[in-house]
């Protein structure tokens, strides 16, 4: 039975105070709390399983060496991906597809290619294709998005062409909540034969992501968002994609063999995973997901639809107030602004109350650009929320607005 109180206990963060107030945290898609049993993880790894992976035959070693693999497996049942191999660990989304425009743009982009990205991505699903125009000349095209914050599918169906050569967009947009249908977009672009990228930064944390039945060629998260510790998070890929792909860092673990006149590389995961991994962190991960998954991904978005839903009926009624993403099928984001007041003045009003939400453009400067405005205000919910806390959202805000004199 979910018990939001019973979770709670497991997020000792969630009892502080700010400002002599309850803390009221609300910036779950920015990064989410941790629940002790990763934080009791982090401090075991350090403390009793701490030596160098793969490279030791002491037994330290292979115990963690064990550990690491063993947190490689888990991410594959996570994502239900075919094989371990196919998992790499990274620093997190950002690092996860700077690798993929860097080793798949090398090994497939030409000159003139094209690649598709919405116009609710993140910068961190701009700028490394931005960087690798630096490389080759490609091009990027952009799927826009309607006034309820859904991607135009039929503008995205005719994008294709004959240069199209890899599609890269968000599951979750971490400012307007929308779901996008990416089993329709992966279906669309492999029916002209061109591999998709799915940034599930934002999806991981609140949805079930089965990479095989949504056939995604490339998924990528980050551990610091789905509970677990900062600093790691994963790149999935199919393996016929990163066999073929060149290498994306050079140095220790990647190598087969090294001369000065000749380096062959490691087999997969490896050859991507140059240097000494988090491999402390990396348990850490398999800890948190274990965690989410004891209560259920299927019961923190019943829950989590719940939060959004009332919070949702209750900004409705507040006068001048205009919410920023519509979708049918949204996540528990709310991002808002209330005419008359910028959105920094909201937030840190907030704040002074002890409620934690984010302002600005949300590192997606371009869907700001779309909308017209420079920045919301957005709260963003978790399973260990609460209905109590939506109220004092609200009261918040409707405070921050007498302040203003907008009625
Ligand atoms: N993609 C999306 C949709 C995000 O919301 C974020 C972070 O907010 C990122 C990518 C980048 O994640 P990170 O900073 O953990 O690499």
């Amino acid at each position: 039975m979910f018990d939001v109180n019973q979770i709670r206990k497991d997020f000792p963060i969630l009892d502080s105070q700010v400002y002599g107030k309850p803390l009221v945290y609300l910036d779950n898609s920015a990064t989410t709390q941790k629940p002790l049993c990763v934080v009791e993880k982090l401090t075991d790894g350090y403390l009793h399983h701490n030596a160098n992976v793969h490279r030791g035959v002491h037994f330290l070693s292979q115990d963690a060496t064990d550990l690491h693999e063993g947190s490689r497996r888990r991410m594959q049942t996570f994502i239900n991906a075919a094989s371990s191999d196919e998992i790499i660990f990274t620093r997190g989304t950002t690092e996860s597809i700077n690798l993929v425009a860097s080793s798949f743009g090398e090994t497939f982009l030409q000159d003139g290619d094209e690649v598709i990205v919405s116009a609710m991505e993140h910068h961190s699903n701009i700028v490394p294709w931005q960087l690798f125009q630096q490389r080759r000349k490609i091009v990027l095209k952009v799927i826009p998005f309607n006034d309820l914050g859904e991607l135009d599918m039929d503008v995205y169906a005719q994008l294709f062409t004959e240069r199209t050569k890899l599609v890269s967009v968000t599951h979750v947009s971490n400012v307007l909540g929308t779901v996008n249908p990416v089993k329709e977009i992966i279906r669309i672009a492999h029916s002209h034969q061109v591999p998709v990228l799915v940034d599930g930064a934002q999806s991981t944390p609140h949805l079930k992501v089965d990479v095989q039945d949504l056939d995604a060629d490339f998924l990528v998260f980050s551990g610091h968002k789905v509970y677990g510790p900062t600093g790691v998070g994963v790149l999935y890929g199919k393996r016929q994609w990163l066999e073929q792909m060149v290498p994306y860092q050079g140095g220790g673990e990647m190598i087969q063999s090294v001369s000065f006149e000749k380096t062959t590389f490691n087999e997969l995961p490896y050859k991507f995973e140059a240097g000494t991994p988090d491999f402390i962190s990396t348990v850490g991960l398999a800890t948190a997901i274990d965690y989410v998954e004891s209560i259920g991904l299927g019961e923190i978005a019943q829950y989590e639809q719940q939060l959004l839903d009332y919070a949702t009926e209750q900004f409705q009624q507040i006068p001048g107030m205009r919410i920023f993403g519509q979708a049918h099928h949204k996540s528990a984001v709310l991002s808002f602004l209330v005419d008359g007041i910028h959105h920094y003045d909201m937030g840190l009003l907030l704040d002074k109350m002890g409620i934690a939400v984010r302002t600005g453009h949300h590192c997606a400067q371009p869907l700001m650009q779309s909308l017209g405005i420079e920045g919301t205000v957005r709260a963003s919910f978790s399973f260990y929320n609460t209905m109590e806390e939506v109220d004092k959202l609200v009261a918040g805000v409707k405070r921050v607005c007498g302040m203003f004199g907008v009625k």
